[in-house]
Protein backbone atom coordinates (compact mmCIF):
# COMPACT_ATOMS: atom_id res chain seq x y z
CA UNK A 1 0.00 0.00 0.00
CA UNK A 2 1.22 3.48 -0.91
CA UNK A 3 -0.38 5.96 0.95
CA UNK A 4 1.01 9.28 1.05
CA UNK A 5 0.73 10.66 4.75
CA UNK A 6 1.86 14.38 4.71
CA UNK A 7 1.84 15.95 8.39
CA UNK A 8 2.67 19.04 9.92
CA UNK A 9 5.11 17.71 12.23
CA UNK A 10 7.18 16.12 10.15
CA UNK A 11 9.44 18.39 10.98
CA UNK A 12 9.95 17.72 14.29
CA UNK A 13 9.79 14.37 14.00
CA UNK A 14 14.03 13.41 13.87
CA UNK A 15 14.34 15.59 17.19
CA UNK A 16 11.72 14.49 19.21
CA UNK A 17 13.24 10.46 18.41
CA UNK A 18 16.54 10.75 20.48
CA UNK A 19 15.01 12.90 23.46
CA UNK A 20 11.95 10.96 24.84
CA UNK A 21 9.63 12.80 26.99
CA UNK A 22 7.59 9.81 28.09
CA UNK A 23 8.80 6.13 28.74
CA UNK A 24 6.69 3.07 29.13
CA UNK A 25 7.83 -0.35 29.46
CA UNK A 26 6.55 -3.45 30.27
CA UNK A 27 3.07 -1.88 31.21
CA UNK A 28 0.53 -3.96 32.56
CA UNK A 29 -3.09 -3.26 34.06
CA UNK A 30 -5.17 -5.72 35.42
CA UNK A 31 -8.91 -4.99 36.29
CA UNK A 32 -10.44 -7.44 39.04
CA UNK A 33 -14.10 -8.25 38.25
CA UNK A 34 -16.47 -10.31 39.85
CA UNK A 35 -15.59 -12.95 37.78
CA UNK A 36 -12.27 -13.26 37.61
CA UNK A 37 -9.33 -10.79 36.35
CA UNK A 38 -9.22 -9.33 33.28
CA UNK A 39 -5.56 -8.42 32.18
CA UNK A 40 -6.53 -4.87 29.79
CA UNK A 41 -3.47 -3.70 28.95
CA UNK A 42 -0.26 -6.33 28.63
CA UNK A 43 3.60 -6.08 28.21
CA UNK A 44 3.32 -2.35 26.81
CA UNK A 45 6.20 -0.54 26.23
CA UNK A 46 6.65 2.68 24.19
CA UNK A 47 8.63 6.04 24.03
CA UNK A 48 6.96 9.32 23.01
CA UNK A 49 9.23 12.07 22.34
CA UNK A 50 9.38 15.40 23.31
CA UNK A 51 7.19 17.43 20.82
CA UNK A 52 5.93 14.48 18.86
CA UNK A 53 2.25 13.44 18.32
CA UNK A 54 1.95 9.60 19.29
CA UNK A 55 -1.86 7.84 18.20
CA UNK A 56 -2.75 4.82 20.21
CA UNK A 57 -5.26 3.10 17.74
CA UNK A 58 -7.47 0.18 18.14
CA UNK A 59 -11.26 -1.05 18.17
CA UNK A 60 -13.31 -0.62 21.10
CA UNK A 61 -12.18 -2.93 24.15
CA UNK A 62 -8.60 -2.58 22.84
CA UNK A 63 -7.22 -1.39 25.76
CA UNK A 64 -6.32 2.16 24.37
CA UNK A 65 -8.33 3.98 26.84
CA UNK A 66 -6.85 2.25 29.55
CA UNK A 67 -3.53 2.56 28.54
CA UNK A 68 -3.93 5.95 28.10
CA UNK A 69 -5.56 6.26 31.87
CA UNK A 70 -3.27 4.24 33.21
CA UNK A 71 -0.38 7.07 32.19
CA UNK A 72 -2.57 9.61 33.95
CA UNK A 73 -2.80 6.95 37.16
CA UNK A 74 -6.62 7.88 37.17
CA UNK A 75 -7.45 4.24 36.96
CA UNK A 76 -10.18 2.64 39.70
CA UNK A 77 -9.13 2.05 43.00
CA UNK A 78 -8.24 -1.73 43.30
CA UNK A 79 -6.87 -1.73 39.36
CA UNK A 80 -3.86 -3.68 39.37
CA UNK A 81 -1.03 -1.87 37.46
CA UNK A 82 2.47 -2.31 36.75
CA UNK A 83 5.61 -1.42 34.74
CA UNK A 84 9.11 -1.92 34.58
CA UNK A 85 9.04 1.96 33.63
CA UNK A 86 6.78 4.52 33.81
CA UNK A 87 8.47 8.06 33.30
CA UNK A 88 7.09 11.64 32.26
CA UNK A 89 10.41 13.53 31.98
CA UNK A 90 12.99 10.79 33.82
CA UNK A 91 10.53 11.35 36.54
CA UNK A 92 8.85 7.99 37.95
CA UNK A 93 5.34 8.12 37.75
CA UNK A 94 4.11 4.66 39.43
CA UNK A 95 6.43 5.21 42.56
CA UNK A 96 4.77 8.94 42.90
CA UNK A 97 2.30 10.12 45.57
CA UNK A 98 -1.04 10.90 44.82
CA UNK A 99 -0.72 14.11 46.27
CA UNK A 100 2.49 14.76 43.82
CA UNK A 101 0.24 13.41 40.99
CA UNK A 102 -2.45 15.72 41.88
CA UNK A 103 -0.16 18.70 41.34
CA UNK A 104 1.01 17.22 38.31
CA UNK A 105 -2.22 16.87 36.59
CA UNK A 106 -2.85 19.85 34.75
CA UNK A 107 0.06 21.39 35.41
CA UNK A 108 2.63 18.74 33.49
CA UNK A 109 0.10 16.53 32.54
CA UNK A 110 -3.01 17.99 30.16
CA UNK A 111 -6.02 15.69 29.77
CA UNK A 112 -8.18 16.43 26.76
CA UNK A 113 -11.89 14.54 26.90
CA UNK A 114 -13.42 12.62 24.83
CA UNK A 115 -16.71 13.70 25.47
CA UNK A 116 -16.85 17.78 25.99
CA UNK A 117 -20.29 18.20 26.62
CA UNK A 118 -20.54 15.45 29.54
CA UNK A 119 -16.97 16.47 31.32
CA UNK A 120 -18.70 19.62 31.97
CA UNK A 121 -21.15 19.92 34.76
CA UNK A 122 -24.29 20.62 32.90
CA UNK A 123 -25.88 23.03 35.97
CA UNK A 124 -22.89 25.35 36.15
CA UNK A 125 -21.90 28.40 33.85
CA UNK A 126 -18.36 27.20 31.61
CA UNK A 127 -16.48 30.06 33.33
CA UNK A 128 -16.46 28.51 36.95
CA UNK A 129 -15.66 25.07 35.28
CA UNK A 130 -13.21 26.52 33.21
CA UNK A 131 -11.06 28.35 35.48
CA UNK A 132 -11.84 25.67 38.12
CA UNK A 133 -10.05 23.12 35.50
CA UNK A 134 -7.18 25.73 35.71
CA UNK A 135 -6.53 25.54 39.62
CA UNK A 136 -8.21 29.09 39.61
CA UNK A 137 -4.49 30.59 38.39
CA UNK A 138 -6.79 32.35 35.47
CA UNK A 139 -8.64 35.14 35.64
CA UNK A 140 -11.12 37.37 33.32
CA UNK A 141 -8.58 38.48 30.89
CA UNK A 142 -6.41 35.57 30.88
CA UNK A 143 -9.63 33.66 30.27
CA UNK A 144 -10.69 35.87 27.30
CA UNK A 145 -7.02 35.29 25.81
CA UNK A 146 -7.38 32.02 26.23
CA UNK A 147 -10.40 31.70 24.76
CA UNK A 148 -9.12 34.29 21.89
CA UNK A 149 -6.05 31.89 21.24
CA UNK A 150 -8.83 28.50 19.77
CA UNK A 151 -10.39 31.31 17.72
CA UNK A 152 -13.75 31.80 20.33
CA UNK A 153 -12.85 35.67 21.37
CA UNK A 154 -16.24 36.04 20.44
CA UNK A 155 -17.82 33.91 23.09
CA UNK A 156 -16.05 36.25 25.69
CA UNK A 157 -19.33 37.85 26.80
CA UNK A 158 -20.95 34.36 26.84
CA UNK A 159 -19.33 32.83 29.87
CA UNK A 160 -21.96 32.75 32.46
CA UNK A 161 -24.19 30.66 29.90
CA UNK A 162 -23.85 26.89 30.32
CA UNK A 163 -23.04 23.86 28.46
CA UNK A 164 -26.00 23.22 26.92
CA UNK A 165 -26.03 26.97 25.29
CA UNK A 166 -22.47 26.17 23.34
CA UNK A 167 -21.86 23.40 20.38
CA UNK A 168 -19.83 20.20 20.71
CA UNK A 169 -17.26 21.75 18.68
CA UNK A 170 -17.01 25.29 20.66
CA UNK A 171 -16.68 23.36 24.19
CA UNK A 172 -14.14 21.39 23.09
CA UNK A 173 -12.02 23.97 22.13
CA UNK A 174 -12.66 25.69 25.41
CA UNK A 175 -11.38 22.39 26.75
CA UNK A 176 -8.55 22.96 24.69
CA UNK A 177 -8.09 26.01 25.63
CA UNK A 178 -7.71 25.20 29.39
CA UNK A 179 -5.87 21.67 29.09
CA UNK A 180 -3.46 23.06 26.74
CA UNK A 181 -2.89 26.72 26.68
CA UNK A 182 -3.37 27.97 30.45
CA UNK A 183 -0.47 25.59 32.02
CA UNK A 184 1.41 24.85 28.69
CA UNK A 185 1.68 20.86 30.17
CA UNK A 186 4.72 19.12 28.69
CA UNK A 187 2.63 15.80 27.83
CA UNK A 188 -1.30 16.30 26.67
CA UNK A 189 -3.17 13.42 26.86
CA UNK A 190 -5.95 13.47 24.75
CA UNK A 191 -9.09 10.45 24.51
CA UNK A 192 -10.55 10.19 21.33
CA UNK A 193 -11.36 14.29 21.20
CA UNK A 194 -13.24 14.08 18.22
CA UNK A 195 -15.07 11.30 18.13
CA UNK A 196 -18.29 12.98 18.98
CA UNK A 197 -17.75 15.88 16.29
CA UNK A 198 -19.31 16.13 13.12
CA UNK A 199 -16.20 15.90 10.28
CA UNK A 200 -15.58 19.51 9.87
CA UNK A 201 -15.39 20.46 13.47
CA UNK A 202 -13.51 17.85 13.87
CA UNK A 203 -10.69 18.52 11.10
CA UNK A 204 -10.90 22.06 12.59
CA UNK A 205 -10.14 20.82 16.23
CA UNK A 206 -7.13 18.63 15.10
CA UNK A 207 -5.72 21.29 13.01
CA UNK A 208 -5.94 23.65 16.63
CA UNK A 209 -4.12 20.84 18.19
CA UNK A 210 -1.71 20.59 15.84
CA UNK A 211 -1.03 24.31 15.61
CA UNK A 212 -0.63 24.47 19.44
CA UNK A 213 1.75 21.52 19.29
CA UNK A 214 3.75 23.80 16.27
CA UNK A 215 3.73 26.74 18.53
CA UNK A 216 4.21 25.17 22.32
CA UNK A 217 6.39 22.00 21.25
CA UNK A 218 4.53 19.83 23.31
CA UNK A 219 4.10 16.23 23.42
CA UNK A 220 0.27 14.32 22.83
CA UNK A 221 -0.62 10.81 23.09
CA UNK A 222 -4.12 10.76 20.83
CA UNK A 223 -6.34 7.70 21.62
CA UNK A 224 -8.40 6.96 18.39
CA UNK A 225 -10.21 4.55 16.59
CA UNK A 226 -9.80 6.06 13.11
CA UNK A 227 -6.93 5.86 11.56
CA UNK A 228 -7.65 8.80 9.22
CA UNK A 229 -7.37 10.59 12.32
CA UNK A 230 -4.14 9.04 12.70
CA UNK A 231 -2.86 9.97 9.41
CA UNK A 232 -3.80 13.68 9.80
CA UNK A 233 -1.84 14.41 12.54
CA UNK A 234 0.60 11.42 14.14
CA UNK A 235 3.97 11.46 13.76
CA UNK A 236 4.26 7.82 14.97
CA UNK A 237 1.20 5.29 15.74
CA UNK A 238 1.02 2.06 17.89
CA UNK A 239 -1.39 0.11 17.01
CA UNK A 240 -3.50 -1.55 20.12
CA UNK A 241 -5.44 -5.11 19.86
CA UNK A 242 -6.40 -7.53 22.93
CA UNK A 243 -4.70 -5.57 25.35
CA UNK A 244 -1.06 -5.62 23.34
CA UNK A 245 0.44 -3.31 21.41
CA UNK A 246 0.95 -5.56 18.20
CA UNK A 247 2.63 -3.08 16.22
CA UNK A 248 4.56 0.52 16.16
CA UNK A 249 5.81 2.27 13.78
CA UNK A 250 6.46 6.22 12.19
CA UNK A 251 2.86 6.46 10.92
CA UNK A 252 4.24 6.70 6.98
CA UNK A 253 5.78 3.55 7.50
CA UNK A 254 2.77 1.88 9.41
CA UNK A 255 0.46 3.04 6.09
CA UNK A 256 2.94 2.24 3.28
CA UNK A 257 4.43 -1.09 5.16
CA UNK A 258 2.27 -2.40 7.69
CA UNK A 259 3.87 -5.70 9.50
CA UNK A 260 1.30 -6.91 11.48
CA UNK A 261 -1.89 -9.08 10.27
CA UNK A 262 -4.25 -6.67 12.27
CA UNK A 263 -3.05 -3.83 11.16
CA UNK A 264 -2.86 -4.73 7.47
CA UNK A 265 -6.67 -5.61 7.81
CA UNK A 266 -7.55 -2.45 9.08
CA UNK A 267 -5.76 -0.44 6.57
CA UNK A 268 -7.45 -2.97 4.00
CA UNK A 269 -10.99 -1.98 5.40
CA UNK A 270 -10.54 1.72 5.22
CA UNK A 271 -12.69 2.30 1.98
CA UNK A 272 -10.42 4.11 -0.68
CA UNK A 273 -13.33 7.03 -1.22
CA UNK A 274 -13.72 7.02 2.64
CA UNK A 275 -15.78 10.33 3.81
CA UNK A 276 -13.59 11.77 6.73
CA UNK A 277 -14.65 10.73 10.48
CA UNK A 278 -16.42 7.44 9.09
CA UNK A 279 -15.83 4.49 11.14
CA UNK A 280 -13.51 1.72 10.73
CA UNK A 281 -15.31 -1.33 8.50
CA UNK A 282 -15.32 -3.91 10.76
CA UNK A 283 -12.79 -6.42 10.16
CA UNK A 284 -14.44 -10.25 10.43
CA UNK A 285 -14.39 -11.98 13.73
CA UNK A 286 -14.93 -10.17 17.22
CA UNK A 287 -12.20 -9.00 19.57
CA UNK A 288 -14.31 -10.61 22.86
CA UNK A 289 -12.17 -12.59 24.64
CA UNK A 290 -9.25 -12.06 22.99
CA UNK A 291 -7.62 -10.54 26.08
CA UNK A 292 -7.73 -13.82 27.56
CA UNK A 293 -6.33 -16.05 24.68
CA UNK A 294 -2.70 -18.50 25.83
CA UNK A 295 -1.34 -17.47 22.34
CA UNK A 296 -1.85 -14.55 19.96
CA UNK A 297 -4.74 -12.64 21.05
CA UNK A 298 -5.80 -12.10 16.83
CA UNK A 299 -5.12 -15.73 15.77
CA UNK A 300 -8.87 -16.15 15.82
CA UNK A 301 -9.64 -13.69 12.99
CA UNK A 302 -5.78 -14.09 11.35
CA UNK A 303 -5.51 -16.21 8.17
CA UNK A 304 -2.20 -16.74 8.74
CA UNK A 305 -2.39 -18.63 12.43
CA UNK A 306 -0.83 -21.89 12.98
CA UNK A 307 -0.29 -23.81 15.91
CA UNK A 308 2.07 -21.46 17.43
CA UNK A 309 0.15 -18.63 17.04
CA UNK A 310 -2.20 -20.10 19.08
CA UNK A 311 -0.04 -21.73 21.65
CA UNK A 312 2.79 -18.66 22.12
CA UNK A 313 2.36 -15.30 22.91
CA UNK A 314 4.33 -13.68 20.45
CA UNK A 315 7.21 -11.08 21.80
CA UNK A 316 8.22 -7.71 19.88
CA UNK A 317 10.43 -7.91 17.16
CA UNK A 318 11.76 -5.61 14.53
CA UNK A 319 10.58 -5.81 11.41
CA UNK A 320 11.11 -3.41 8.29
CA UNK A 321 10.74 -0.17 10.28
CA UNK A 322 8.07 -1.55 12.59
CA UNK A 323 8.26 -2.95 16.14
CA UNK A 324 5.42 -5.85 15.78
CA UNK A 325 4.38 -8.42 18.04
CA UNK A 326 3.40 -11.31 15.48
CA UNK A 327 5.24 -14.52 14.86
CA UNK A 328 5.01 -14.38 11.01
CA UNK A 329 5.34 -10.55 9.89
CA UNK A 330 5.91 -8.70 6.98
CA UNK A 331 3.98 -9.46 3.29
CA UNK A 332 0.07 -10.18 2.94
CA UNK A 333 0.12 -13.89 2.49
S1 LIG B 1 1.18 -14.19 15.61
FE1 LIG B 1 0.17 -15.54 14.15
S2 LIG B 1 -2.02 -15.29 14.57
FE2 LIG B 1 -0.96 -13.57 15.52
S3 LIG B 1 -1.05 -11.98 14.00
FE3 LIG B 1 0.90 -13.03 13.72
S4 LIG B 1 0.48 -14.59 12.17
FE4 LIG B 1 -1.51 -13.89 12.93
Amino acid sequence: MNTTVARPGDALAEDSETTPLLRVEGLNVTYRLAGGQLRAVRDASFDVARGEIFGLVGESGSGKSTLLTALMRLLPHGTGVTADRLELNGTDLLGMSEGRLRKLRGREIGLVPQRPMTSLSPVTPVAAQLRRLTGGEVDDERMHELLTDVGLGGLKRRLGDYPFQFSGGQLQRMLIAVAILAREPGLVLADEPTTTLDATVQAQVLRLMVDLRERLGNTVVLVTHDLGVVAQVCDRVGVMYGGRLVEVARTQDLFDNPQHPYTQALLAAMPSNRPAGARLNPIPGSVSGAHALPGCPFAPRCARADHVCREVDPLPVESAAATVRCHHPGGTE
